[in-house]
């Protein structure tokens, strides 16, 4: 664990905390703002900005970019929340969430905070042991799915969030990283025509 993501990840387990969320539930990231009392647009967006948020006063709203999948869309919103509870000096930013890019270390925390925040290791842990009564055995497809739609969480940031708690390695994860559909066209390629033979 990096520094960076030291520090997210406590900041998002004090967030759950102070909002009394358990740390093994799955978290209503829109309940979260509306509880917090923050504006929330949603709007499709013909860009490749994920959201965005901005203060104005007491005024505090987030855009999230709705031409995006209900996990990401859950990303985005609980990557501006970190920006406007833990970088009071920023009025606004537009931001690109998911990357986890270390070339800005701003928007590498807010993804990171996302990421812990929607699935704790606590709440993975729990999630794992209770539904696949997982032990140190292989997570299929099948199971990573089923793990980031109980989490509304979007496929990249659900492998991340694996690999750091030790459930699959960071080689397993590039394999997994396709989207669903680029992963059965290439599971289809494999399989030999033996008609046309
Ligand atoms: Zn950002």
């Amino acid at each position: 664990m990096t520094n960076i993501s030291k520090q997210a990840s406590r900041k998002a387990l004090e967030t759950r905390k102070n909002a009394g969320i358990s740390p093994v539930a799955p978290l209503d990231i829109w309940k979260l703002l509306q509880d917090a009392q923050i504006s929330l647009i949603k709007e499709p967006l013909e860009s490749e900005i994920s959201g965005l948020f901005l203060r104005k006063g007491s005024s505090e709203v987030i855009l999230v970019n709705t031409n995006n999948t209900l996990g990401h869309q859950n990303f985005t919103a609980a990557h501006e929340y970190f920006h406007l509870k833990f970088n009071p000096e920023l009025k606004n930013r537009v931001c690109v969430a998911g990357q986890f890019s270390p070339k800005n270390i701003l928007e590498q925390e807010a993804d990171y905070f996302a990421a812990y925040l929607l699935a704790p290791d606590e709440a993975i842990n729990y999630f794992l042991g209770r539904r696949f009564n997982w032990k140190p055995k292989k997570l299929k497809l099948s199971n990573i799915i089923a793990t980031e739609q109980y989490f509304s969480m979007s496929h990249h940031a659900m492998l991340i969030r694996l690999v750091q708690t030790g459930r699959i390695g960071e080689q397993e994860a590039e394999q997994f990283k396709d989207n669903i559909i680029s992963i059965s066209l290439k599971a289809n390629k494999t399989v030999p025509n033996v008609e046309s033979g």
